[in-house]
């Protein structure tokens, strides 16, 4: 998603942009997830603090968090760093950044969709945070009056029966639910990516099969070698995901950068979920797909190759029969990517520090999805010298070199 939104935006500026992945665009991340542009989400996620959960995550315990000892080993500096920017202080500076981006999220993405055809696709309607107990219920409702009183975040408290009324495919009555007005959802989250890359290609665009791994410095520019043969250009930009950081590596950088990775399976329900539905208590969401319902997990610490071990889903599984009668899933083993996260909850967007003409674009976290297009579109304005949309300095960078 955000390769493809930059490209479409620099193409839109008048740069010769050449498109080039490994697979077919939106195939990886941008395809497995929970497929929401998320309006709502003004406050990056931060490292939980409450003793009782770490106990439990430590345990084992719940479905919210998995780990791999060789995962929390790899990422322990990272994630230290990213345990200390989620005390208050640092992660209402966070959040302060990351608002930013998303109060445009949903215009961007419009533009795109419509000039894209991919109407289809998405659904305006919103997206549910419900609740088991009423103590959480309380508490996630006063965040939501002060996110609509401070940013103009839309939301709907509503109660059991108002909640029974509105999702009738919930099959126990909850203590409430909060109901996201203003974020959208998307039936079949690759297909939108897909849906944008031929936009960028019918406007003269160019996209090719080639490993980012051969890219190299040539005099003044960057050469990336493609089935097509070797591309030779003035400027490159990264945009690849939980990947990013092995590249980067080998350039020399060290970013405090970390993946969360995620599952996904799907179920032939015999009920329909109306809008999607998080299960705020239990760390896992239902969102109603072209393929059946989706359900997708937590954070999962473990290196990004190490086979899958998807705890998290059957236990996720069993808490979402409580409330939905998922039926069978489909026959296909589980879906299993990874969020890129950075450790200070704002992504990595700018100019490389120690290359000319090298550019980023990546660690757009739990909402690369829904950032995309403002992603692209300050990336684009950046590199064409152009008035920016807004500041980007929190997000350049420099900040880590
Ligand atoms: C379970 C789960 C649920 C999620 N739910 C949501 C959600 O509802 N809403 C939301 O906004 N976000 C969600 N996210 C986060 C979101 O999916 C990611 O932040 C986003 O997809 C990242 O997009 P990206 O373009 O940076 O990365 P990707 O989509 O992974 O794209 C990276 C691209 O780089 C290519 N690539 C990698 N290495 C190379 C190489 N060496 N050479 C060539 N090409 C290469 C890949 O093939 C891929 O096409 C979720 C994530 C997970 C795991």
């Amino acid at each position: 998603m955000v390769g493809t939104c930059t490209a479409l935006h620099l193409q839109q500026r008048g740069f010769d942009v050449v498109l080039v992945d490994r697979r077919a665009p939106g195939q990886e991340t941008s395809l497995g997830n929970a497929g929401l542009i998320q309006r709502e989400a003004v406050e990056p996620y931060a490292f939980p603090r409450e003793p009782g959960f770490l106990l439990n995550a430590a345990l084992g315990r719940g479905a919210e968090v998995h780990w791999h000892a060789r995962g929390l080993w790899q990422m322990a500096g990272s994630l230290w760093a990213y345990y200390k920017n989620s005390h208050p202080q640092p992660h209402a500076r966070a959040a302060e950044g990351y608002s930013r981006l998303i109060a445009h999220a949903t215009d961007e993405h419009d533009l795109l969709i419509a000039a894209s055809g991919a109407q289809d696709l998405v659904a305006r309607e919103g997206f549910r945070f419900v609740f088991r107990t009423a103590e959480a219920f309380d508490k996630a409702a006063q965040r939501a009056d002060r996110l609509r009183t401070r940013l103009g975040v839309r939301s709907q408290a509503e109660n059991t029966d108002q909640l029974a009324q509105a999702e009738p495919a919930l099959r126990v009555p909850l203590a409430g639910a909060l109901h996201w007005l203003d974020s959208w959802a998307v039936n079949d989250p690759g297909a939108l990516v897909q849906r944008y890359a031929e936009l960028f290609v019918a406007r003269g665009g160019r996209l090719l099969t080639g490993d980012a791994a051969s890219l190299q410095q040539q005099g003044a520019g960057w050469s990336v070698q493609t089935t097509e043969g070797r591309v030779d250009a003035q400027q490159a930009l990264l945009a690849l995901g939980p990947w990013a950081d092995d590249l980067i590596r080998t350039l020399g950088y060290r970013f405090p950068l970390f993946i969360k990775r995620g599952y996904h399976q799907h179920y032939q329900a015999p009920v329909q979920l109306r809008q999607p539905v998080l299960d705020a208590e239990r760390g896992y969401v239902l969102a109603p797909m072209q393929r059946g319902l989706r359900l997708t997990t937590g954070a999962e610490f473990a290196p990004i190759d190490a086979p899958p071990t998807p705890v998290q889903l059957a236990k996720a599984q069993a808490l979402a029969r409580e409330l939905v009668d998922l039926g069978q899933p489909l026959p296909e083993p589980p879906w299993l990517g990874a969020r890129p996260c950075t450790a200070d909850m704002l992504p990595v967007m700018g100019p490389a520090p120690r290359h000319k003409g090298l550019w980023f674009n990546f660690g757009h976290a739990h909402q690369g999805f829904t950032l995309g297009p403002v992603a692209g579109r300050l990336l684009a304005e950046m590199v064409s010298a152009e008035a920016p949309l807004l500041d980007p300095a929190p997000y350049r960078p420099a900040r880590f070199a």
